[in-house]
């Protein structure tokens, strides 16, 4: 499984300080197999590698962390986007901003838990946001259906609207709906038929459900367990209906959530629930990091990831006040550390606008929009200069700036202009010196 994998592939990769094509390859082929092995569609897991690799390339590996745990950390960060995390905390909640009732519409195969959900939905509703709810159920094909939705919203301790089993599904909503505006029921919640496999007439029902009560909410649910299927599932629902959410039911199970990325993938729709049980309390509000890590199995690598760039910020931050209150000059070593650290910060502009008033203005005086475009090369003339013209750049005469552009593939102005800037970030540390930079190291990680 990926776990086993990808803790193999993690032992093979120690010691290398950047993320190459060359130690990356292997692991992403492991991640690909076993994004395939847990049913994700092909499509879809070729998808999702390439934006990893765009990702990953040239990406630090960050103190104590191994390569194969920052790439784990770009896996994981990319799959809790996809899984929505970039989407924010707005993305699962539900939309009520309409004249009441607001109508929930249940889409979905048979046996997927929308009945399970609605009743989950209704206690939900009920308890957070005290909510009037009204359930009716348009699943006139099995009388049973209809019986289970009552005693759910029994259970739930919301109104059930009673349907005549002769009646037509469109014609049950629509005097449902009458029923909850003329009793202000805030919500309405809309339980149909679904089908075992992918049908026509079940489409084409559903869509007219849709039309006739217009809902604010459509939401498709889908099991776990679905796997390859849901891809096309969710293709066909996503195709006929005005989707507005998901629902991911049976995550109790021992389903890796492959079904999960191919939903969010196919239909680009938030997974706003998720169901972790056949009682009425299984029901979660879904959580996209969560999710991510189910998928990869490996714990909460993002968090050691922050963890050790913090470390190392801030101990970096403590050695630079260290020497410079010792009376230590702030070298090129330090000024590469600066930049990396800016860097992750949001760029050289993002750290300065953090920084207090006498400094933003030395920082326009430095230009350092255009120096956060060559953050990047001014490391790597940094890095072709020997370790006497780190700490010494005052040695650096004409032929040497010629040789270390050569070793950079820089232009020589490039180099001069990294070592104004350089003076430049001299002069503000030596203005800062009594400022304490560890005061404002904490200030900018909030
Ligand atoms: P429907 O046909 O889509 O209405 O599906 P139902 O709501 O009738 O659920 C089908 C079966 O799945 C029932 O046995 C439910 O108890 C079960 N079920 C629904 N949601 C969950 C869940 O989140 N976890 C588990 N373990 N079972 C669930
Ligand atoms: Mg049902």
């Amino acid at each position: 499984n990926l776990t086993q994998r990808l803790a193999k592939v993690v032992k093979t990769m120690r010691g290398e300080a950047r993320l190459t094509e060359a130690n990356t390859t292997e692991m992403l082929r492991e991640i690909r197999l076993a994004l395939l092995e847990a049913d994700v569609a092909l499509p879809v897991v070729r998808d999702f590698i390439s934006r990893v690799r765009e990702k990953a390339m040239g990406e630090d590996v960050i103190g104590s962390l191994t390569p194969g745990q920052a790439l784990v950390g770009v896996v994981q960060q990319e799959l809790a986007d996809i899984m929505g995390a970039d989407l924010g905390k707005e993305a699962t909640r539900l939309n009520f901003a309409t004249q009441p009732p607001a109508v929930i519409l249940m889409a979905g195969l048979q046996g997927v838990g929308k009945t399970t959900t609605v009743g989950k939905l209704a206690r939900y509703l009920t308890g957070e946001t005290r909510k009037k709810v009204l359930t009716v159920s348009t699943d006139v094909y099995r009388p049973a259906a209809i019986k289970q939705l009552e005693t759910v919203s029994q259970q739930a301790g919301v109104d059930f609207y009673a349907s005549e089993s002769s009646a037509k599904p469109v014609e049950i909503a629509k005097a449902a709906l009458d029923h909850a505006r003329r009793h202000y029921h805030d919500v309405l919640i809309i339980d149909t038929a679904g089908r075992l496999g992918i049908d026509e007439e079940m489409m084409q029902e559903i869509a007219a459900l849709h039309e006739a009560v217009t809902p604010i909410e459509t939401l498709f649910v889908v099991d776990a367990m679905l796997g390859q299927d849901a891809v096309n599932v969710a293709r066909t629902f996503n195709e006929a209906l005005p989707l507005t959410g998901i629902v991911l039911t049976k995550l109790d199970g021992d389903a890796r959530g492959g079904a999960a990325l191919s939903v969010r993938h196919i239909t680009g729709k938030p997974i706003k629930f998720a169901g972790v049980s056949e009682k009425l309390d299984g029901l979660e509000v879904f959580d996209p990091a969560r999710m991510a890590n189910r998928i990869l199995g490996m714990g909460d690598i993002l968090a050691l990831v922050e963890e050790a760039r913090k470390t190392v910020d801030i101990q970096a931050a403590q050695d630079l006040e260290k020497k410079l209150r010792s009376g230590g000059r702030f070298d090129l070593n330090d000024f590469k550390v600066q930049l990396t650290q800016m860097q992750s910060m949001g760029g050289l502009s993002g750290f300065l606008g953090k920084m207090p008033a006498q400094f933003q203005q030395a920082a326009q005086h430095a230009n350092m929009d255009q120096a956060n475009r060559h953050v990047r090369r001014m490391e790597g003339i940094i890095n072709s200069m020997t370790p006497a013209e780190r700490r010494r750049p005052d040695i650096i005469k004409a032929a040497r700036k010629r040789r270390i552009a050569a070793g950079a593939g820089v232009q020589v102005q490039e180099v001069n202009r990294m070592l104004s800037q350089y003076e430049q970030m001299q002069s503000m540390m030596k203005k800062m010196k009594s400022g304490g930079m560890m005061k404002m190291m904490r200030s900018m990680k909030g």
